[in-house]
């Protein structure tokens, strides 16, 4: 199964009667799907560099659910490798009073991501049909007198629909995710949030009373799918029963649009690459032989993803113009490697994912020989993998009765 099957772009209707939250896709198990989670968040975090450097068009990633759906886990996971400058989260909360003496987009403005940005909604505008249509929060407005006697969801829906079709004329683009968790599987997250001190904090008896509502609040998603999804702007809506199948649709998702939008390094002017080079033979002028070496040294261990073997450079075998050919860098990896960990450097999973990202792909399969070698704490394969699979475990905490049984399909 692609990504079409979750994907509403208009073209089809959403059901939520029909909708499968327990589903798992073409996978058996969570460990099937590690691999391709991984090779996600390694392309995420290598387009999202691109995206930042381009400055060309602004993201918006949305999430709605109903709660214990999981939607910080997502996003916890999903966007954990993209270096924390050009990603912002914002989470919507009750509107404050100024908020609500606005008009329902007026709080979004202010949050709306700058060109080369990711901007993620934790809840949005929607809420506004959501929570709002469902305890009809909107009679509670005063309003002129032309908007007396209208329906004011129906008209959200298309004040959303022109406020989308807006942005992404204007170089934003938004992608919306709805994790559809199924109320049963709700219910179990609810018992080990109370049941378990650590998550205690997470529930509250109004959680609880919402729940009350949840045939109305389906409902409103239903509305809120078939009326707002648009090519430009579509919806997914995730099964999210399972809390990996939902990380990895998420990283696909995410993957997708970043694929669409294809962001490259923006080229150097020819005028601006001559007049650099002529800089950079002034600066290198200027530090004389002793600090050459000095600056050179520096640049080995603070930049990651510009690494170059000390070894090579103070032999004086490589610069880092041959760095970028591809052979050298590759005959050069093993010894970048090995640098990496005498030095402690990969200290975190950005770290780590910054280093892949910058070998050649073949470099990332580990032999048996290479294996042996291994020094304690080097980076190889095995650890990078270790260290994206621990974010596909359920958060990290201790499985519960129910999510054992759960992982366990
Ligand atoms: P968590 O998942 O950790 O509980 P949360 O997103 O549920 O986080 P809460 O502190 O529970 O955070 O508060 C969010 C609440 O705000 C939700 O109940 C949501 O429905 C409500 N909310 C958000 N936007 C609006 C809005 N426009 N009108 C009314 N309520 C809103
Ligand atoms: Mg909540």
């Amino acid at each position: 199964m692609g990504m079409k099957d979750y994907c509403y772009d208009g073209s089809k209707v959403f059901n939520v009667d029909k909708f499968d939250c327990d589903s798992t896709g073409e996978f058996k198990n969570r460990e099937e799907a590690v691999d391709e989670f991984i090779d996600n968040l390694v392309y995420i975090n290598k387009a999202q560099q691109k995206l930042y450097s381009e400055r060309k068009e602004g993201v918006i990633f949305v999430f709605q659910a109903m709660d214990a759906a999981g939607k910080d886990g997502v996003i916890r996971t999903v966007f954990s490798t993209l270096s924390p400058h050009g990603v912002k989260e914002y989470c919507f909360k009750v509107p404050s009073s100024e908020e609500k003496s606005h008009d329902f987009l007026w709080r979004f403005w202010s949050a709306l991501p700058p060109k080369g940005f990711i901007s993620i909604f934790n809840r949005s505008y929607y809420e506004d049909v959501l929570v709002g249509k469902v305890h009809e929060f909107y009679k509670n407005d005063i309003v002129p007198d032309r908007m007396k006697g209208i329906d004011i969801i129906k008209a959200r829906y298309g004040q959303i629909n022109e406020y989308e079709k807006y942005l992404y004329s204007t170089g934003t683009r938004i992608v919306k995710i709805f994790l559809n968790v199924s109320k049963d599987e709700q219910a179990r997250r609810f018992i080990s949030r109370i049941d378990t001190q650590k998550k205690n904090w997470k529930v509250s008896p109004g959680d609880l009373r919402e729940r009350e509502y949840w045939d109305q609040y389906m409902e409103a998603f239903e509305k809120m799918i078939n009326e707002t999804s648009t090519k430009d702007s579509p919806w997914y809506v995730v099964p999210a029963d399972h809390k990996w199948f939902a990380r990895l649709l998420v990283s696909r998702i995410v993957r997708k649009t970043l694929e669409d939008i294809d962001p490259h390094y923006p080229p150097l002017e020819e005028e601006t690459e001559k007049s650099l080079q002529e800089y950079k033979k002034a600066l290198l002028a200027s530090l004389g032989d002793k600090g050459m070496k000095k600056a050179e040294k520096q640049l080995t261990e603070f930049s990651v993803p510009n690494l170059i073997p000390a070894e090579m450079i103070q032999q004086d075998m490589i610069t880092k113009q041959e760095l970028e050919d591809e052979k050298v860098r590759k005959s050069g990896f093993k010894a970048v490697r090995k640098l990496l960990a005498e030095k402690s450097m990969i200290k975190s999973v950005h770290d780590i994912v910054e280093a892949i990202g910058n070998v050649p792909d073949e470099e990332l399969e580990v032999d048996k020989e290479e294996e042996e070698a291994a020094i304690e704490g080097e980076l190889d394969t095995k650890s990078i993998r270790e260290s994206l699979r621990k974010m596909t475990e359920d958060d990290g905490e201790p499985d519960t009765e129910f999510n054992s049984s759960e992982e366990d399909n």
